[in-house]
């Protein structure tokens, strides 16, 4: 996690489109939403005349390693490490009775702690390779993830119910899961019941672009039955050929670098993170840094609750031993001394306190349109929801005609009803994405959330007004409102 331009300009208390006309006039391209170099951000604090001492995460990242690597080779072994698997789709689909079903069903009876216990993650193993599960169904939990930078998961299984069809959560699911380019599975669930009906689901799913291969798309579709366990074997070998697509490698001789997915603070073992490793190998032993946590590894558990020494790449594994309870998405490092490691959390929690003095609007209009006059900005990413299916077609119809030669409008998501949580989820998660409503007003708890995400939404009656509007900023002739 490095700084983002639109961060740099919130620490400095400048607008953003002056930031990015600072950098544009230096030669180089940004967008707010992108990170900015070390060199980058020198010159711009000699050029707005400040003192900036950046505390971000990967600067810091860069302080601890430069201790850190000090007289080591670094040749890297690239392995091939187990994917990450979260599981979406519709309430009352079948997600968490599919990961239960996995679990039990590859942990032979017996073992240690049984399998009751929830830590966020477990593994399995399939023709000798290890899959990783994130145990917590749901959308909140990945989009939350992604908004903090936390790229975990390396394929999303969305569980659609063979006797419902597509539903709402499912949309969501998978425009969460495109957003983040995410590989996506379907596992057409409820299989065993009489009402299943398999090729309406994927009649549903081709309307969304989501093409079952044997109809000549892309897309692995899966009849399982999370209740007699059919097709959760070829659920399994599914996620492998598509694990072995992305070709997911990782340096195990390295330092850890991992993420959190889930912490608390326990009674009698104090703070307790569960991990997933993304690189290196983590040990017993370990001194680390999570977010504002920092100390050094007491134990480690894995999924069953039994003490392990070490962990690999793409698996999970629980962390004792941390100061604090450190947050989901945090990321964890190891690091040489206790020294670096709290000075690392002091950092973080400086930058933290920083960030949430100075939150202000991630975006506005008048941003995007100078950001689109500077050449700054190729698409605007809109979502829109609109009270009826016709002028929901009207509006995208018309939206999809502007384009000027430089910008155009992408529909990240669009649909019927009122503007929702998570609505402003997938705004706040892809990059400027504004959210349009026409005839429909978002909620005051909504508004609240899109405002703490900096995320603007727009409301309008007119469809002429709504139009105008996008037309102006991809234009970028949008006179700045002051
Ligand atoms: P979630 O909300 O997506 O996590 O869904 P659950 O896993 O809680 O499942 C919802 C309901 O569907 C529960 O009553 C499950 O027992 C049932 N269910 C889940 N999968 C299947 C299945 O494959 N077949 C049948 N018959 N019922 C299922």
């Amino acid at each position: 996690e490095e700084i983002r331009v639109y961060e740099f300009a919130e620490k400095i208390n400048k607008p953003v489109s002056e930031v990015i006309k600072e950098l544009f006039s230096l030669g180089v391209m940004f967008t707010k939403n992108d990170f900015l170099d070390k060199d980058s951000i020198e010159i711009l604090a000699e050029t707005f005349g400040i003192n900036v001492t950046t505390v971000n995460d990967q600067e810091a990242f860069d302080y601890v390693k430069a201790y850190d690597d000090e007289g080591e080779a670094s040749d890297q072994i690239l392995v091939e490490r187990a994917p990450v698997i979260t599981i979406m789709g519709h309430v009352d689909h079948g997600k968490t009775s599919l990961l239960d079903y996995i679990r039990s069903a590859k942990v032979a009876a017996g073992e240690a702690g049984g399998i009751t216990q929830h830590v966020g993650a477990y593994m399995v193993e399939k023709n000798g390779r290890n899959i990783t599960f994130i145990d917590t169904p749901g959308h909140e939990a990945f989009t939350e993830m992604r908004s903090r930078g936390a790229k975990v998961t390396d394929i999303v299984i969305v569980v659609v119910a063979a006797d419902d069809g597509v539903k709402p959560q499912t949309k969501e699911a998978i425009e969460h899961a495109k957003a983040a380019n995410v590989p996506i599975i379907i596992a057409v669930n409820k299989m065993d019941k009489e009402a299943a009906n398999p090729d309406l689901v994927k009649a549903q799913l081709a309307e969304l672009g989501i093409t079952p291969v044997d109809w000549g798309g892309e897309h692995e579709f899966v009849p399982v039955s999370a209740k007699t366990g059919m097709g959760i074997e070829d659920l399994l070998e599914t996620i492998l050929l598509q694990a072995d697509l992305l070709e997911l490698k990782a340096d195990p001789s390295r330092e850890v670098k991992a993420t959190v997915i889930e912490s608390s603070l326990e009674k009698g073992r104090g703070p307790v993170a569960t991990v997933v490793v993304e690189d290196g190998t983590m040990r017993v032993g370990d001194i680390v840094v999570a977010g504002v946590a920092f100390g050094k590894v007491k134990a480690l558990l894995d999924d069953l609750g039994r003490s392990v020494k070490e962990a690999l790449p793409g698996e999970p594994v629980v962390v004792l031993g941390l100061s604090e309870v450190p947050g989901a998405g945090d990321t964890l490092i190891s690091v040489k001394t206790d020294k670096i490691a709290r000075e690392y959390a002091k950092k973080k929690a400086e930058y933290l306190r920083q960030k949430e003095l100075s939150k202000t609007t991630k975006v506005s209009l008048d941003d995007l349109s100078a950001m689109i006059a500077e050449g700054a900005l190729k698409t605007l990413p809109v979502i829109i929801k609109a009270d009826v299916q016709g002028s929901l077609e009207a509006i995208k119809g018309s939206l999809e005609k502007i384009r000027n030669s430089e910008t155009k409008v992408n529909i990240v998501s669009a649909g019927i009803g009122g503007i929702t949580e998570s609505d402003v989820a997938i705004a706040s998660a892809s990059s400027d994405c504004i959210i349009l409503g026409f005839h429909v007003r978002p909620t005051g708890v909504v508004k609240e959330k899109a405002k703490s995400a900096g995320v603007e939404i727009k409301t309008y009656n007119i469809i002429y007004d709504l139009i105008d509007d996008v037309t102006n900023i991809v234009t970028g002739l949008m006179a700045p409102v002051i």
